[in-house]
């Protein structure tokens, strides 16, 4: 397209493909070939019009003065701007090195969800990967812990919809906050109380829609599967079971049944620090509305007891019998609505795979070979990955080499060798499904890249030419072959054309089944014992706030708080503004401290995503955070860090 000087105000079609259910359609506003507005449209029916602020701020990011303009390379512990041509060449020259003095596997790429467009990641980033045969890094961060879960008991079966809300009688939202993230889902819920309907929070939170709840349970941390089988417990005590359902559609009931027989709500209550009567009043609301909803939130599976505690809620619609018709069932990630089959282009690889969620570990103990270089794109392991010390530490350890392809300058482009200008969805094409809302969506640039900053797919295009594996594919060609690969897809003339194309979303056990079509409810959910450092009185959360998804956006945010329970406050002797030492055997982070009277007691709060900046000492929640992973989804276990906080004055 042509980007006119002194135009007027126009409106561009796109999409958000950033790391949030939501997966909106969008409309941008470009003046004078700046993004100067972004609001959301009705292409996708689940944006309904509207969006939010962090990405109506868009324009900050895409021309603010954090942008990384062009290429950097390190001389000592300063930068010097070169061209692309010099700063591959570099990036070329080691990769090459690397590969050909300890083979591929020495190299470590490590991508996440800052663009979960298909055109920018997952697209022939990974393909050039496969091809080079290099290390490769499972994305762990977040969602495998609950995909393990659910896929325990119901296999590939769909969730349902969060728009299903709008059918429903009663919805649990179990540690989700859509105040904060994945915002779309709170008219439906307050439209639901306006009509009468139920609904429940389980959060350690108060959080806006937790006060405007029937209930709320507060559960500590960790709790979640002896809270959900006291639930079952209520309902074979009570004769709430929907025993004929689970004889025609599971199997593993009896192994299901005993194991909750032994969570009383008494017993339950004690561990999760909950009345046991809000846990008898959850399940009988629970059992007498109908349609009853799950949405089993990502806060859920920040635990040791991660894909355990998932299994244990989505077992809930089973044993109450709240499958087979829209409005029941439960809401995890919809992505698997989509039927895409990433082998078709990606093609597959026999590497070695690391963990993400163990990057720090990995990082420090990998051998024959050892990782010797990594290229990081589309995510900012400082702020997100647990260990953040060790992580830091071994970034820059035994002469590795670090190159990453950012947007902005982050605290892991401090660590790098190389810094590359990657462009924003304003400036480049992509292809988004989601994992909150089924539509399918195209868009394509609306504004010049600033600077010199290049889209991945043009990245790898001449990194693979460089490295000997010449890749002829275009942006458009992925694109077909992305939507060729799934049965559900529009053809890409369609797409090109049309943008957003939503379709129906499917009912559980209607028109998407389990594996076999029965729930799987055996084994039983595991309640594994206290984690590390169980001993230190209170337990750290780092949920997502309004300002950022995940680390994005905030390279704007001032010093963050450190929120604490007043009481818990006043037994320390810290007072609001206070300057306090938060510590465990891992680390310290030195911040000033909010009295939050929403957090439950035992239970403090610092953001999830933050920039180094954001505290006193330059360490965040994931310096407390140990390495330890989820048993089945190997997913990081951020809610498991035990910490003890004190004045330091
Ligand atoms: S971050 Fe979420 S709510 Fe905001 S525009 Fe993107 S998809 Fe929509």
């Amino acid at each position: 397209m042509d980007f006119v000087v002194n135009d007027p105000l126009t409106w561009h079609p796109s999409a958000c493909p950033l790391d949030c259910p939501d997966g909106c359609s969008l409309e941008i506003g470009v003046h004078n070939g700046r993004v100067v507005r972004v609001r959301g449209t009705r292409a996708s029916p689940w944006t309904e019009g509207y969006i939010c602020q962090k990405v109506g701020d868009l324009g900050a990011r895409v021309h603010g003065p954090a942008r990384v303009r062009v290429p950097h390379v390190r001389r000592g512990e300063g930068w010097e701007p070169v061209t692309w041509d010099d700063a591959m060449g570099v990036v070329a020259e080691r990769f090459g090195a690397i590969i050909h003095a300890d083979g591929p596997e020495a190299l470590l790429p490590v991508w996440y969800g800052g663009s979960n467009g298909a055109l920018t990641g997952g697209g022939l980033d990974v393909r050039l990967w496969n091809r080079l045969g290099v290390s490769q890094c499972d994305r762990t961060l977040c969602a495998t812990n609950a995909a393990a879960g659910t896929r325990g008991v119901y296999g590939e079966m769909d969730s349902a919809s969060p728009a299903d809300v709008d059918h429903a009688q009663l919805v649990v939202l179990w540690g989700a906050n859509p105040s904060a993230s994945g915002i779309h889902l709170v008219p439906p819920l307050k439209r639901l109380r306006e009509r009468g309907g139920t609904l429940v929070v389980v959060d350690p939170r108060r959080t806006p829609l937790a006060a405007l709840a029937d209930l709320h349970v507060a559960v500590l941390p960790g709790t979640d599967v002896p809270v959900a089988l006291a639930m079952i417990h209520v309902a074979i005590r009570d004769g709430l079971a929907d025993e004929a359902w689970l004889a025609a559609h599971s199997v593993g009931w009896a192994t299901l049944r005993a194991a909750a027989l032994a969570w009383s709500p008494a017993r339950a209550g004690a561990e999760a620090g909950i009345e046991p009567r809000d846990l008898e009043r959850m399940a009988h609301l629970y059992a007498a509305a109908s349609p009853a909803l799950i949405r089993i939130g990502w806060g859920v599976e920040r635990t040791r007891n991660g894909s355990d505690s998932v299994r244990a809620v989505a077992s809930l619609p089973a044993v109450f019998g709240k499958f087979g018709v829209r409005g029941g069932g439960f809401v995890a990630s919809t992505s698997g609505a989509y039927r895409v089959e990433s082998n078709a282009w990606q093609g597959t690889s026999t590497a070695r795979r690391l963990n993400l969620s163990r990057l720090a570990h990995e990082l420090e103990t990998r051998r024959d070979p050892s990782i010797r270089g990594l290229y990081i794109y589309n995510c900012n392991p400082v702020a997100t990955v647990p260990d953040q010390r060790l992580l830091v530490e071994q970034l820059r350890a035994n002469g590795r080499f670090v190159v990453v392809h950012e947007q902005v300058w982050t605290d892991t482009c401090a660590l790098a060798d190389v810094v590359l200008p990657a462009t924003t969805f304003a400036e480049h094409a992509d292809l988004t499904t989601s994992y909150g809302s089924h539509t399918w969506q195209y868009f394509e640039p609306v504004v010049a890249p600033e600077g010199e900053s290049r889209s991945n797919h043009q990245v790898m295009v001449d990194l693979g030419r460089r490295l000997g594996v010449e890749d002829p594919m275009t942006e458009a060609e992925l694109a077909a072959a992305v939507l060729a690969s799934s049965p559900k897809a529009p053809s890409w003339e369609e797409l090109r054309m049309r943008r957003a194309i939503p379709f129906v979303s499917p009912v559980q056990f209607v028109s998407t089944f389990p594996d076999g079509g029965q729930a799987n409810l055996s084994p039983a959910p595991e309640h594994l014992p206290p984690p590390a450092f169980a001993e230190l009185p209170l337990v750290l959360i780092s949920p997502a706030t309004a300002r950022a998804i995940s680390s994005t956006f905030y390279e704007s945010a001032p010093a963050t708080r450190l929120g604490i329970y007043p009481e818990d406050a006043a037994k320390r002797g810290i007072a609001e503004g206070d300057r306090v030492r938060m510590w465990n055997p891992l680390g310290e982070v030195f911040v000033g401290a909010t009295l939050d009277p929403t957090l439950r007691p035992g239970v403090v709060c610092l953001p999830k995503g933050l920039w180094r900046r954001a505290t006193e000492n330059g360490w965040t929640s994931n310096a407390l955070i140990p390495g330890h992973v989820d048993r089945l989804g190997l997913g990081a276990c951020y809610n498991d860090a035990r910490v003890e906080v004190e004045a330091a004055r």
